[in-house]
């Protein structure tokens, strides 16, 4: 079982809860292994559910939330553009 990036997002926040099942996290975890993009979202993931699970208030950004989702879902995007490297993406400081 192979997951490309898209097929791997969705699943994110219930791997990092712990809800996916073996066969599930097996695969996610060996995309993983070589997929920096995936990577890096699941690290925001975890940091944001580690601050908001922390017994301190913590007070996030006006809009965090919404601009996370915007990034997550142009990576999608460019993602599922055709002959394009779901790889090959720079880290972001470009497009603001
Ligand atoms: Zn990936």
């Amino acid at each position: 079982m192979r997951l490309d990036c898209k097929h791997v997002w969705p699943y994110l926040s219930e791997f990092i809860d712990d809800s996916v099942s073996p066969e599930e996290r097996r695969a996610i975890e060996l995309h993983l292994e070589h997929c920096e993009i995936c990577s890096a979202i699941l690290d925001s993931l975890h940091n944001i559910l580690v601050l908001t699970a922390d017994d301190r208030v913590f007070h996030l950004p006006v809009g965090y939330s919404d601009r996370l989702h915007a990034r997550i879902e142009a990576e999608m995007n460019r993602a599922a553009l055709p002959g394009d490297d779901a790889r090959d993406v720079d880290d972001g400081s470009s497009d603001e």
